[in-house]
């Protein structure tokens, strides 16, 4: 099980293994937030109602400004895939428009071969028309 998803991270194209990386921000966010309110607990404050709002909204926050940044970010990139009609380079997401099918991304010099390059970008959703 461990393998196929290792697998699958593996076959990712990197600029979107990069996303993945933050969701770690809401756990940390979480801790922050729990270590907040267990301050406020011990102070003159812990009877207020707004608390009752305010400690659940404070503690999923994180995960919506995660949200928010893995939405624009990968709307970003599939901007990119389309106007380079669907050849982005997998290791940085450089523009491989105009270059042969096959040959080294000018930006970071990895070899591409854009047919099994735009399957790893269909595998992780940045799909936006068939071919
Ligand atoms: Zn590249």
């Amino acid at each position: 099980m461990i393998q196929y998803w290792r697998e699958c991270y593996r076959k990712m194209p990197r600029p979107i293994r990069r996303l993945l990386w933050w969701w770690l921000l809401p756990f940390g966010w979480m801790v922050v937030m729990g270590g907040l309110v267990a301050w406020r607990l011990n102070s003159p404050w812990r009877a207020s109602a707004w608390f009752s709002v305010a400690d659940p909204v404070g503690m999923f926050a994180g995960q919506f400004v995660t949200i928010g940044i893995v939405y624009f970010k990968t709307r970003k990139i599939r901007r990119e895939f389309v106007a380079s009609d669907g050849r982005l380079c997998t290791q940085c997401g450089h523009s491989l428009a105009g270059l042969p099918d096959e040959g080294h991304c000018p930006e970071c010099g990895n070899r591409f071969d854009t047919e099994p390059d735009w399957r790893a970008w269909k595998d992780a959703g940045i799909e936006v028309k068939p071919r």
